[in-house]
């Protein structure tokens, strides 16, 4: 059979056929127009509105060929899901908008809409519209809505000195899968999960919002920088014991001794980060599950690791920074 592509079909034979893929998913509540209008319309929730949005381009975030469209699909909305879940949030709504060299196949396009399809089904998402245009490099946007039911968010600017540190999940196979995919390398069932379907823990966000946490981050850059963005954020230092950090035992498997410093630096876990003083962790404990790693300090020494005495280790490099230096 002859592969129809995108140039062939044009831009409102692949609207129509989104169009189709969308609709042929449940409705979602509060919509009053969805896509094929000139803007999507739905009914505000009660509490604090959130939105943001993230990209995934060609060779900057994923090489085409590693990864399914199922995959990208997932991931695309995935990431902005993790966002949402840094802050305490109940995710609503997403516009998606893709660009895409015309001699992209249809079922390409199909595909990526299966996995969008699942993981807004998964995390109770209504994809109420988007755009498509045409460029020389594959590029999915996602932009995403949603409320927090409380007073405040979890923001990066809520960590004290004498707060613990703590970290949902495990860290570092998402790392690991992209190694070797880059490698070109058979990957682990469960590391290539983790890279390319990491699931964001909006459930999680929400407990720590109501046991009374302040300070969250997810982490995408990797564990050492995001715990330096919400440092940053809040004025305070960080001590981190590399003993107590939970490298996920897929990659210790898989690495050996390389596993630690990809837990610390690599980036693209899409658990969240979090501080508290002890009498509210024994609170979150009860709800959500998580691993101490250690503990807010004064400002002045940054975001220092240090070994089960207390002694600094050397870090390996900071993580994931686009336009810097590598
Ligand atoms: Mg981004
Ligand atoms: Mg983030
Ligand atoms: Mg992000």
């Amino acid at each position: 059979m002859a592969v129809i592509t995108v140039g062939e079909l044009g831009e409102f034979g692949l609207i129509d056929h989104i169009n189709g893929l969308v609709s042929a998913a449940s409705p979602f509540e509060g919509v009053v127009l969805g896509i094929g209008d000139d803007t999507a319309c739905w009914r505000p929730r009660l509490g604090l509105e959130v939105a943001t949005t993230d990209s995934l381009v060609e060779g900057v975030h994923f090489l085409i060929g590693l990864a399914a469209p199922e995959e990208l699909g997932w991931k695309a909305l995935a990431v902005n899901l993790s966002d949402v879940a840094a802050m305490g949030g109940v995710p609503g709504y997403a516009l998606v908008s893709l660009a895409l060299p015309p001699h992209t196949p249809v079922e390409w396009v199909t595909g990526l809409y299966r996995g969008l399809l699942d993981i807004a089904r998964t995390f109770g998402v209504g994809i109420v519209g988007g755009d498509v245009h045409s460029a020389s490099q594959i590029v999915v946007t996602a932009a995403l809505w949603g409320t927090i039911n409380a007073p405040e968010p979890l923001a990066r600017s809520g960590a004290r000195a004498g707060d613990r540190i703590a970290v949902t999940g495990t860290l570092g196979a998402s790392a690991g899968g992209l190694r070797l995919l880059k490698e070109g390398r058979p990957v682990y069932g469960p590391l290539r999960e983790a890279h390319l379907r990491p699931r964001p823990q909006i459930e999680s966000g929400q407990g720590l919002l109501r046991r009374g946490v302040k300070a969250a981050i997810d982490i995408s850059d990797g564990l050492l920088a995001d715990l330096g963005h919400l440092c940053q954020s809040s004025g305070v230092g960080a001590s981190v014991v590399a003993e107590m950090v939970p490298v996920d035992p897929n990659l210790s498997e898989v690495f050996g001794s390389d596993a630690l410093a990809l837990a610390l630096s690599g980036g693209e876990d899409y658990q969240l980060l979090f501080t508290a003083p002890s009498n509210i962790m024994e609170k979150v404990q009860a709800e959500v599950p998580f691993t101490d790693i250690g503990e807010v300090t004064e400002r002045g020494n940054g975001v220092e690791v240090v070994d089960a005495s207390g002694q600094p280790i050397a870090l390996p490099q900071n993580g994931w920074q686009h336009f810097g230096p590598r």
